[in-house]
């Protein structure tokens, strides 16, 4: 059982109309559509709905797919894999462990240490920028 549990009515006060169809309906959102697929910056994705810390920005990867993509979690018990069989397919899907929500799905087709490829929803995710040293207050004018 996930840790978060909330009602359906309180998922959608708190997620955006996009956010809770994928996050909670297990929709995917269009290739290419999603704000991450070629961001390149340093720090934590965490899941959108409860803010559980997921994939570390060092283990995305160009996959090619429109996606972003991970080749592994960022803790081995942040994302929990179920076998997906909806859409005539067996597929895994990928949701976070805490809150069991919809994150997106697993391939064995990644690259190298694991072989996996972690194909998220942008919708899902939520990065967390690695904090910078912050820059010295201006002098006094
Ligand atoms: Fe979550």
């Amino acid at each position: 059982m996930p840790e978060i549990e909330r009602t359906e009515k309180e998922w959608r006060a708190s997620l955006s109309p996009d956010q809770y169809e994928v996050l909670r309906k297990s929709a995917t959102e269009r290739p290419w559509s999603g704000k991450y697929v070629d961001t390149h910056d340093d720090g934590t994705y965490c899941c959108a709905a409860c803010g559980a810390e997921l994939f570390d920005s060092s283990t995305k990867f160009e996959s090619g797919s429109g996606w972003p993509s991970f080749y592994d979690a960022k803790f081995a018990d942040a994302v929990e894999l179920i076998t997906d069989r909806t859409h005539g397919m067996v597929r895994t899907e990928a949701v976070c462990k805490r809150c069991g929500s919809h994150l997106g799905h697993v391939f064995d087709d990644g690259p190298a240490p694991t072989g996996q490829r972690y194909c998220m929803n942008s919708l899902s995710l939520e990065l967390v920028p690695t904090t910078s040293t912050p820059s010295p207050p201006s002098p006094p004018q």
